[in-house]
């Protein structure tokens, strides 16, 4: 058994099916990030397991205990929340320190226990701040200390660094990497934000509807997607998607007639622009976006369909140029009419 098993787990809101039989085994020091678009129930899930919402059916089980009843407080798990639940009037140490003291800790072991999680998050000088002496980040680092503290058998993190600018999300995620990898914690992680869950986690889990998509390594779900609700939802800009019939020289790669009704799929990376005359489909330019280490550039088919090309080449296009579009034969996905990927 995996040291955390969710085993058909289903939510109901009134009518409203949440989760709809969910099956997931995370495994002791794994790092496992949920994803998936506004509503699919990643936060619920999260919740689920937290304790802090009520599982409908199905089982959980951590560490060989069922705890599918347990209330929250005894599920020995540490939750990390987007608007950092810190106690205002308390200092940063107290804030730390609130569980230990609630549960009985003796003095000096909390001493010692705080001080170790502030010196992991840099937190050391703060300890006798408020929260509001903090900045925005420091605030989250004491939530995650706060969570150190405890020492949970799991993490779960809900939307950590979504109130945080963007220089201070990059830094924080580097943070929780780097915590992950020394204190080898187990933790779940929901986010928005595609670069988090790439770059955190060992395992992605695409939830949609209630369900799971598909889970896997970051680049196993990028290179390898189940089918075309993953291809599209991994990677920014999303995979160029469209009906075979709009590209049947990428579609006839897949060798086999039958999948005319399906979907060919190329990632903006695997799309190059060439000169007007060069070899390829002519496109006109919609719109360049220049975003300095790299360059999007959307074009239309002469069918109509929009692709959009990445580069690490600036472009000298604009808006109405022609141009060619070639596409790297090697590294195109296809879907059949459902949806689903099948090997070409
Ligand atoms: P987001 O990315 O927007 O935060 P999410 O994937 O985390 O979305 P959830 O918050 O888990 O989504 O919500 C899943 C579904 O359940 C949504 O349709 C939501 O409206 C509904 N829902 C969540 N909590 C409740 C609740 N307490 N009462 C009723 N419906 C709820």
């Amino acid at each position: 058994m995996a040291y955390l098993q969710l085993s058909n787990i289903e939510k109901f809101f009134g009518d409203h099916h949440a989760i709809k039989g969910i099956d997931l085994q995370i495994e002791k020091g794994e790092f496992v990030v949920f994803v998936g678009p506004s509503g699919c129930g990643k936060s619920t899930l999260l919740r689920l397991i937290a304790g802090l919402e009520t599982i409908d059916k199905g089982s959980l089980q951590l560490d060989r205990r069922d705890i599918t009843a347990l209330p929250s407080s005894k599920r020995d798990l540490a939750m990390v929340f987007q608007s950092y639940a810190l106690y205002p009037h308390m200092s940063v140490f107290e804030n730390m320190s609130f569980a230990l003291k609630l549960a009985g800790v003796d003095r000096a072991v909390i001493r010692e226990k705080v001080d170790k999680a502030a010196a992991i998050l840099d937190l050391g000088k703060y300890l006798e701040r408020t929260p509001k002496e903090l900045s925005g980040g420091q605030r989250q680092r004491v939530a995650i200390g706060r969570a150190i503290v405890r020492d949970p058998k799991v993490f779960l993190f809900d939307e950590p660094l979504s109130n945080l600018d963007a220089a201070l999300r990059v830094q924080t995620r580097i943070e929780i990497a780097k915590l992950h990898r020394e204190l080898g914690a187990t933790s779940i992680y929901v986010t928005h934000d595609q670069v988090e869950a790439m770059t955190l986690a060992d395992r992605v889990v695409v939830l949609r509807d209630g369900q799971v998509e598909q889970h896997g390594s970051p680049l196993e779900l990028y290179d390898r997607p189940a089918n075309r609700f993953v291809a599209q939802f991994i990677g920014t800009p999303s995979m160029n998607v469209v009906p075979a019939a709009a590209l049947p020289q990428l579609a006839a790669l897949a060798g086999s007639a039958a999948h005319a009704d399906g979907f060919v799929g190329i990632r903006p990376e695997h799309v190059k622009l060439d000169a007007p005359g060069q070899h390829g489909l002519a496109a006109t330019v919609d719109m360049v976006e220049s975003l300095g280490v790299e360059t999007l550039v959307y074009a239309r088919m002469e069918n109509n369909v929009q692709i959009v090309s990445r580069g690490s080449e600036r472009s000298a296009l604009h808006p109405g140029d022609r141009t060619m579009l070639s596409f790297d034969l090697g590294k195109v996905h296809h879907f059949d009419r459902f949806g689903n990927t099948y090997a070409a």
